[in-house]
């Protein structure tokens, strides 16, 4: 079977809740191995990026609120997953979209709700598929920030203002 590679967000709602243990422990039973891990703070154009096969649906600026951290904190833990049949094991284990309707023992069943104003607040984002992992794996990190590369990369000079310690 394939070598694949997943993006997993612990989302904002799974932050607030203290939940990024619990959601770690779980997804560690898959025997995948983290491959990058940072702590963000989602900027709008990320938010709607990421989401953009969503554009037009009814909940979509209350998701983009969402993932941005309005309702809880503006954190978000990227991580990426790597190893046999990675997209599925994941989205196996995370559960289905809706909360409701999820397994009640996946991470969705157990952690996520819907909101008043119906917006699946489901604790974590995974990968669906193998085009949709490489999108987002290289819209969330560039890389050097990954311990194992697995799409092709080039050297390019990058002028740019950074923020340094002072
Ligand atoms: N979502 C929602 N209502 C819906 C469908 C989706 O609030 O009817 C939210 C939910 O947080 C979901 C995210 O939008 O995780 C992305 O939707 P998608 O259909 O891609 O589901 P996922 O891939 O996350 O299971
Ligand atoms: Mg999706």
């Amino acid at each position: 079977m394939d070598v694949q590679q997943t993006l997993v967000l612990i989302k904002p709602d799974g932050l607030l809740k203290s939940l990024t243990g619990n959601i770690l422990s779980v997804l560690s039973e898959t025997k995948l191995k983290i491959v990058g891990a940072k702590i963000l703070s989602v900027k709008k154009e990320l938010a709607k990026e990421h989401y953009k096969e969503l554009k037009g649906e009814p909940f979509f600026d209350e998701l983009i609120k969402y993932i941005q951290g309005e309702y809880h904190t503006n954190r978000v833990l990227a991580l990426v997953y790597e190893g046999e049949n990675a997209i599925k094991s994941v989205r196996h284990i995370v559960g289905s979209t809706n909360p409701e309707k999820a397994d009640p023992v996946s991470i969705r069943g157990r952690y996520g709700r819907i909101t008043q104003k119906g917006v699946f607040e489901n604790a974590i984002h995974a990968s669906e598929n193998e085009k949709e992992a490489e999108r987002e794996i290289k819209l969330w990190f560039k890389p050097e920030e990954l311990t194992s590369i697995s799409y092709p990369t080039e050297s390019k000079e990058i002028e740019k203002h950074e923020l340094v310690w002072k």
